[in-house]
């Protein structure tokens, strides 16, 4: 028996089954955007821990800024005694949020954490309890979290009852026959038949879908619903756990769209592995809450605030807002190739903003029915020689890009060389 095949086993007796595992590949160590497991075999990085390591495993700038920050002290409380870098961290974050006017910040230690105290804030400031999200949206595992999900199997279902007052409307997923005029008619729909619009306090919006299939946002939407919210007063919440820390090109994904949200969630990118969210909103929205009805224990951890600000130093300092466009080029421009191969009929579309980038598998080109099967057999495929992929999509057949942004060119080629093998394979396999 293999190192691996023992550990799996032993997780499969001590560790239940509803925490998936996309690989059976247990990690003894990881550098930039290369892993090994513990079983000696060495693997290409392309997932990132789930957009996480934007800063590439084992940074040496993050190694030192978290080891200096752990022997000066390791955890005493924000809310008992607070600490400098907790607060300069929340003076960088105010000033590149793309948030309109004066922003301030609180720290937590999940995405899913973010988002809850994004709702929080947001029924504080506006005294109004309705929250609105999309179909295919996704925002974490806690109960207002997959309130606020727009994705039943594996999220939802069992879980309920779910909190009130969240209503999910359509997303103009364009490559699923979405639109931005069918999601305003959707929105204005709900104001009609179900909530008055004087009562909703939110819409929360991924401005690339990560879960649900790395879709974009058509521009003329976002400015749509800026303006929608500002006629009734709702305010705009932008997720971007997933789209943020240089991903998508730029520092945030909102940038792309010239339109500003009220709050910003971020987690993920942000300290680049260490546990740490923020919630950046408009300084008002954010001094609604009266003192003690935010934070937590463990919220903005010193030595992940240590790490967060190494990482924006990083981004800065390598240009990584170029590199995932350059990353991001590269490999849409592999897959457009692969897409017009007409010995593969399986790539529906490739998509992609920066280094989120993306590509749909379906049964057959002009069909574009949904292909999961091909996109299970490509993961396994890849694992196998070595390249660690991960999908996504409500119909579980879009695999995502999330190369680590400080990966050299050579690597990226070497993975792609990879996932091209993997697809050609899995094609000949399920076909
Ligand atoms: N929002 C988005 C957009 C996410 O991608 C995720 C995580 N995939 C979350 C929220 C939840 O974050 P966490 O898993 O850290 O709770």
């Amino acid at each position: 028996m293999t190192t691996s095949a023992e550990l799996q086993a032993r997780r499969v007796a001590a560790v239940p089954r509803g925490v998936g595992n996309v690989t059976q590949i247990f990690a003894k160590k990881a550098k930039n955007s290369e892993l090994w497991s513990e079983d000696g075999k060495r693997y290409i990085d392309f997932g990132a821990g789930i957009a996480v390591v934007n800063t590439g495993h084992q940074h040496p700038k993050l190694i030192k800024a978290i080891e200096e920050q752990l022997k000066a002290f390791s955890h005493v409380c924000f809310q008992v005694t607070p600490y400098e870098n907790y607060v300069s961290l929340a003076e960088r974050l105010n000033a590149i949020a793309p948030i309109a006017g004066p922003a301030k910040t609180m720290l937590a230690s999940t995405g899913a954490e973010a988002v809850e105290n994004a709702v929080k804030v947001a029924r504080a400031f506006t005294g109004r309890p309705g929250i609105i999200s999309f179909a295919g949206g996704f925002h974490g595992r806690t109960l207002m979290g997959m309130a606020l999900t727009g994705k039943v199997v594996p999220y939802k279902k069992g879980y309920g009852p779910f909190p009130p007052d969240v209503y999910n409307v359509e997303f103009p997923n364009v490559f699923h026959g979405g639109s931005t005029g069918q999601s305003i008619r959707s929105l204005k729909s709900l104001f009609k038949h179900s909530v008055d619009p004087s009562n909703v306090a939110g819409i929360i919006i991924e401005p690339v879908q990560g879960e649900g299939g790395f879709n974009i946002v058509p521009r003329e939407f976002m400015v749509a619903l800026r303006e929608l919210c500002d006629e009734h007063g709702i305010l705009l919440i932008a997720d971007e756990i997933q789209t943020g820390f240089a991903r998508t090109g730029k520092m945030f994904a909102m940038e792309h769209f010239g339109v500003k949200a009220d709050v910003v969630t971020m987690a993920k990118g942000l300290a680049g592995g260490m546990p740490l969210s923020a919630i950046v909103g408009r300084a008002d929205v954010m001094d609604a809450s009266n003192p003690g009805g935010l934070g937590g224990t463990y919220a903005g951890n010193p030595v992940a605030c240590a790490s967060a600000h190494a990482v924006l130093d990083v981004i800065a300092e390598e240009k990584l807002c170029d590199r995932a466009n350059a990353i991001g080029k590269t490999i849409l421009d592999r897959c457009s190739a692969l897409q017009n191969n007409s010995n593969l009929n399986c790539i529906g579309d490739v998509r992609g903003l920066g280094a989120m980038c993306a590509v749909e598998l379906v049964k057959d080109k002009s069909s574009g029915e949904p292909a999961p099967e091909l996109t299970a057999a490509l993961l396994k495929s890849a694992s196998e020689r070595g390249l660690i992929l991960l999908s996504c999509g409500t119909y579980g057949n879009v695999i995502r890009f999330l190369v680590p942004l400080t990966a050299s060119d050579e690597l990226v080629k070497e993975g792609m060389d990879i996932f091209e093998a993997a697809l050609t394979d899995a094609v000949a396999k399920v076909a």
